[in-house]
């Protein structure tokens, strides 16, 4: 298994250096030059196999041997052990044929953990062949960081720093974050906002001096290919529960970087059979536009109830880009770079129909977001978290047939967000059984001025 990038002036790679570069050279997305594609059969052999056999069948082809079967095999089990439902990615239905997934039962709560517990997993295991050391350096609003922090606390390869913008994330995700007390873990408060903390990474991927060439620097941000290729394996799991691949099934997708929803557009690529893929966003709707009126355009960020969506452009959205355009590398470069000079992009019309026989998509505000909440509860006594009643209501908005069943996936669990839930006029929830202690948790982290130079010194001094 090769992986081009979408920009088509880098060298292709195999898995272990993609998982390792993260971003291709030429500023392009890594993608698989072909995906594995399963026969119905073959599908069909995959119903009644546990989370992480299904994860197995499906990520193997994508490894393409730099990882001996039993090894990843091993690999995988224990990644999904930690998880806090023995079914992994549990259903649970809202309506006749309408559900949700819950994709909250990782360590830190959000869906992000099953694809960073993997990747933590794997960069440790290629890190040890190679004996090497990797500094992971990254910058978080909430979600991406303690995510990242819970998969890699037990590398002995990897340091990791992660920073988040000081007092301007939620307690429970602050302390999510700093109450890892693992020896090769830092957390960075930095006295700015979160796009102050992107852009000191940036800089520091641009520049990596500071590291005295002796430390492989490595992102762990949406656009690392095995983060995709993690996601891909719970649409099979829901799928095959409710028929497939004798019934089609569609997905609603609460969406950002379009990275969750993408791993959809994989899953179907490679035979499932997928009707509909539904893009939820919020008012942050840069995908809904470009769904709804051909329009991927670049405007100012606002903050909303669903904070892990507040996106100004979607970073995997380049992959999809890719595909519309007949894997055309040149002409990807062209289109990305008159999108950094106009902030626009609307494609050929023929390619928008296209893309519109799969995709449709919606966007809620902040009210429509805390009705959904309070609607979903009144009919069923179930509570979402805002992300993922804006997936819900994209759901029923865009549903071509009742006939096929939806799954919205829910991509955080209602008490990482209290917020909404108040807003809708409920109580709270409470934290779940594991993490009950979390308030009176020690806790560790270094506050530091937004300052390029002050975090430079920080990691250095600390790796000494
Ligand atoms: C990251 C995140 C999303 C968005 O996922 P993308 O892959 O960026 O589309 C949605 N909901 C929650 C809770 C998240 O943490």
């Amino acid at each position: 298994m090769k992986y081009i990038s979408t920009r088509g002036a880098a060298p292709a790679l195999d898995f272990e250096n993609v998982l390792l570069a993260g971003l291709a050279s030429d500023g392009g997305l890594y993608v698989p030059e072909q995906l594995p594609r399963f026969t119905t059969e073959q599908i069909v052999g995959f119903s009644g196999l546990s989370y992480s056999g299904l994860a197995y069948e499906i990520i193997r082809p994508f490894v393409g041997g730099t990882i001996e079967d039993e090894q990843l095999r091993a690999i995988i089990e224990d990644t999904y052990a930690d998880f806090n439902h023995s079914a992994v990615a549990p259903l649970t239905q809202l309506d006749t044929n309408e559900w949700v997934m819950e994709l909250f039962h990782g360590p830190t709560l959000a869906f992000k953990d099953f694809a960073l517990q993997l990747l933590g997993r794997l960069l440790d295991h290629f890190l040890t062949k190679r004996d090497e050391r990797a500094v992971i350096l990254g910058a978080t609003s909430g979600d991406t960081g303690s995510a990242a922090i819970e998969g890699c606390r037990h590398s002995d390869h990897v340091d990791i720093f992660i920073m988040h913008p000081h007092n301007r994330v939620s307690e429970v995700q602050r302390r999510q974050m700093t109450t890892v007390l693992s020896d090769n873990v830092h957390n960075l408060a930095i006295e700015g906002n979160f796009d102050d903390c992107q852009a000191i990474v940036k800089a520091s991927f641009a520049e990596q001096g500071f590291l005295n060439g002796e430390r492989r620097l490595v992102a762990v941000n949406s656009i690392n290919w095995a983060r995709i290729m993690a996601q891909v394996v719970y649409y099979f799991h829901a799928a095959l529960s409710l028929g497939s691949p004798f019934r089609p099934v569609s997905f609603a997708v609460p969406t950002g970087n379009f990275g969750d929803i993408f791993a959809g557009y994989i899953a179907r690529g490679m035979g499932l059979p997928i009707q509909q893929l539904i893009v939820g966003t919020n008012r942050n709707d840069i995908l809904h536009r470009f769904f709804s009126a051909n329009s991927y355009r670049k405007e100012s960020l606002g903050h909303t109830l669903s904070p892990s969506m507040d996106i100004m452009v979607s970073s995997n959205f380049e992959r999809l880009l890719f595909d519309l355009h007949d894997r055309d590398g040149k002409a990807m470069a062209e289109l990305m770079a008159g999108f950094d000079v106009s902030g626009e992009i609307s494609i050929d019309e023929s390619r928008w129909q296209s893309v519109k026989t799969l995709f449709d998509s919606q966007c809620a505000n902040d009210d429509e977001t805390v009705a959904t909440i309070r609607q979903v509860f009144d009919q069923t006594e179930y509570l979402l978290d805002p992300h993922t009643a804006i997936g819900v209501k994209a759901a029923r908005d865009c549903l071509a047939s009742r006939e096929v069943p939806v799954v919205t996936l829910a991509t955080a669990h209602p008490v990482k967000f209290p917020d909404a839930i108040l807003a809708a006029g409920l109580d709270a929830p409470a934290l779940p059984h594991h993490l009950q202690d979390l308030h009176s948790r020690e806790e560790r982290m270094t506050v530091l001025p937004n300052s390029l130079a002050a975090v430079h010194e920080f990691i250095a001094t600390t790796l000494r």
